[in-house]
C-alpha cells in the first residue's frame, strides 16, 4: 500500500491519502500551481513524515480513504 501527499499552497493545505483513494488523480505526475503537488510515497512512516514536514499550514488525512 502506497500513500500519496497533496499538497496545495494556493490554499495552505497538504492531504495524504492512500493511492486507491478516489480524489487522487490517474496521472499524479500532473501538477500546477491551482491543484498543487501529488507525491507517491511508499511506506507509511515516510508519507505521516511527509505530511509533518510539509510547509503547508493545514495538515490533513484524506475522510475518505483514511490513510
Ligand atoms: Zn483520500
Amino acid at each position: 500500500m502506497a500513500y500519496v501527499l497533496h499538497t496545495a499552497m494556493a490554499i495552505d493545505k497538504a492531504v495524504l491519502h492512500r493511492d486507491r483513494c478516489i480524489e487522487v488523480p490517474e496521472n499524479v505526475s500532473y501538477h500546477d500551481h491551482w491543484t498543487g503537488v501529488w507525491q507517491e510515497i511508499p511506506d507509511k512512516e515516510r508519507a505521516y513524515e511527509a505530511l509533518e514536514l510539509s510547509p503547508a499550514k493545514y495538515k490533513l488525512k484524506c475522510q475518505l480513504c483514511k490513510p
